[in-house]
């Protein structure tokens, strides 16, 4: 008998555990979010959509410093009151698909049970887009150019004071804090980006645990063990330091249980998808873990074993065991090259030696290979580029061109470089350009990085794409 109901006790957890979050997700993936940058335009009109619906109710929250609307959606009537907030930091996006991803599944008509459900234990109060300007011109900050995130005590942005004259009205018990992390944080030790990372900030400096850190640590630790599923050696931890200015950290003094979620990078995933959908995911997860309350079970330790981010842990392009020699000094290095967006998007080398231990959105083993600098092929007359004739200056150990760019004629795909502004250099130089020529023992060219692109030359492939 006993046996018999440790079994059933077995089987419920089990289904309990199956039934953390949505595992059929792609036909609510909202189409036209998956982009590189995200503005009001992209979501204004799904929100004047949802305005119809009976089920959610929308509001102005707000103007932003250009008179932009900041949109409130409020839905449910329970009296546990989760708010959340995304793109208070303009450049960050992911979260603001992954909300109407959200919307999507709430309100399809197939959830309808589920959503009475929750519609009547929960109040869930949604601002998609906290930092519309920032959106425009694809920056962090606001048209001040203040840090909302940083003005949470000083409160000198209307978005900030919009954002805690909500949380003062409503006085929300969970807060859903959503941001992006650079791309370039490791996942702890883990070759690996931190696709996810959490964080239920401090409100103190001594990093104290009162009742509210406690339920948003619950939160976290609730959905490890599912995320550990998804992305293993993916989910990171974020920096925990307090950061009076910020709004997690004011609001968890304000006995909010706040919940920070910083969408990451992951491999082949330039717009950031599958953070987008394990986003959305766990909004699901987190609004049936408060409805049943069933993450005041989850262990303290799930959420500390959680590693923290490792800043810089990641490189966008490894190049391993290249031969290098400078003045007469022959080496065999690893050379780490990031890709930069500052007006135009550029490749710098970033580190040069051992790189053991750091991971790379794409790594190549160039053992057997040389550095050698390029040279410049001087456009005097017209040439016509074609993929051949290519290949041909290339293995001649031209890199890029110079002089007149209306002299030249493309017919080729591949990337070509004009008078760059970071030009090849003779030895590998941190910070300069990555521009060079990979050659074999005989001098023959088999490789060339064109501004961090590795093209084979036998090939005439680019083996890492931008964009990937
Ligand atoms: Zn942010």
């Amino acid at each position: 008998m006993n046996k018999f109901i440790l079994i059933l006790l077995w089987l419920g957890s089990m289904m309990l555990a199956q039934a953390t979050t949505i595992e059929n997700y792609q036909p609510y993936l909202q189409p036209g979010l998956d982009k590189a940058r995200l503005q009001l335009a992209d979501i204004e009109p799904l929100i004047k959509q949802y305005a119809a619906d009976p089920a959610l109710k929308v509001t102005e929250l707000g103007r932003s410093v250009e008179n932009r609307p900041i949109y409130l959606l409020q839905l449910g009537q329970g009296e546990k009151r989760v708010m959340a907030w995304s793109q208070m930091h303009g450049d960050e996006h992911t979260a603001t698909a992954a909300l109407f991803d959200f919307l999507n599944y709430t309100l399809a008509p197939e959830q309808q049970a589920w959503r009475e459900q929750w519609f009547s234990e929960i109040t869930l109060y949604i601002v998609p887009m906290l930092n519309p300007d920032g959106a425009a011109r694809n920056s962090r900050v606001n048209a001040q150019g203040i840090d909302i995130n940083r003005d949470a005590l000083a409160l000198q942005s209307p978005e900030g004071r919009l954002l805690m004259q909500l949380a003062r009205r409503i006085q929300p018990h969970y807060g859903f804090n959503l941001h992006d992390q650079n791309r370039f944080h490791a996942a702890g030790d883990a070759p690996n980006p931190a696709t996810i990372s959490l964080l239920a900030p401090a409100y103190n400096a001594a990093r104290e645990i009162n009742d509210s850190r406690r339920r948003a640590m619950q939160l976290i630790a609730h959905v490890k063990p599912w995320l550990d599923r998804q992305i293993p050696d993916h989910l990171g931890r974020y920096n925990d330091s307090w950061s009076p200015r910020s709004f997690g950290d004011t609001f968890a003094g304000m006995g909010i249980s706040t919940v920070l979620v910083e969408a990451g990078g992951h491999r082949n995933d330039d717009n950031r998808q599958v953070a987008r959908r394990l986003n959305f995911q766990l909004y699901v997860a987190w609004i049936n873990a408060i409805v049943s309350g069933s993450y005041r079970d989850a262990a303290l330790s799930d959420y500390e074993a959680i590693p923290f981010n490792n800043s810089g842990g990641l490189k966008d392009l490894i190049l391993s065991k290249l031969q290098v020699r400078v003045a007469d000094t022959e080496a065999t290095l690893d050379i780490g090259v990031n890709f930069h967006t500052e007006g135009d998007r550029y490749a710098r080398i970033h580190e040069l030696g051992d790189l053991t231990g750091y991971g790379a959105y794409h790594q190549f083993d160039v053992s057997g290979l040389r550095y050698q600098q390029g040279r410049a092929y001087p456009l005097t007359e017209a040439l016509l580029l074609d993929d051949q004739r290519y290949q041909q200056l290339l293995r001649l150990g031209y890199t890029h061109f110079s002089g007149d760019a209306k002299l030249l004629q493309r017919q080729t795909n591949l990337p070509v470089l004009v008078n760059p502004l970071r030009p090849t250099q003779s030895s590998p130089q941190l910070r300069q350009g990555a521009t060079f020529l990979l050659v074999n023992a005989q001098g023959e060219v088999i490789q060339v990085l064109l501004n961090g692109q590795l093209l084979d030359l036998a090939r005439l492939e680019v083996l890492n794409p931008l964009g990937t």
